[in-house]
């Protein structure tokens, strides 16, 4: 279980921005590696779910202090999606250190950042 700390947002923070590239990396390697047909780098399939993940980062309830999805404690993917970014992870994963070594230490060191809280919703006043 995850160490919760106070939500917060930081502009400085560049996790975000990291994390999409880790993403894109790894469905890269998965399309490629499965030798999905109709590559343009990604077949249709793997352009969606990059679609979808890329979505899902860009509106995450967390901000720039967002935790590895994998620690989340939201969990903002709908069924489907999060399999089959399950199955890329799996496949991709181990793979990464040699393709993208650098990546792949920011995103162990990610992983071990403690996963925030949400905000506690604002409590609406009585009429
Ligand atoms: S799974 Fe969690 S960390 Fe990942 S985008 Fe959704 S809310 Fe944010
Ligand atoms: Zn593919």
């Amino acid at each position: 279980m995850p160490e919760v700390i106070d939500f917060t947002t930081d502009k400085r923070f560049v996790r975000r921005a990291r994390e999409l590239t880790i993403i894109r990396a790894m469905v890269r390697l998965y399309c490629r590696g499965h030798d999905h047909p109709g590559r343009s780098p990604l077949c249709e399939d793997c352009a969606e779910l990059l679609d979808y993940a890329t979505r899902r980062l860009e509106r995450c309830v967390f901000g720039d202090a967002k935790p590895t999805c994998t620690n989340c404690t939201v969990h903002c993917y709908s069924a489907e999606k999060r399999e089959q970014i399950r199955q890329v992870m799996k496949w991709a994963g181990p793979r990464m250190p040699l393709r993208h070594p650098i990546l792949s230490i920011y995103h162990m060191f990610d992983g071990k950042r403690p996963a925030p809280m949400l905000p506690a919703k604002p409590s609406r006043p009585k009429e």
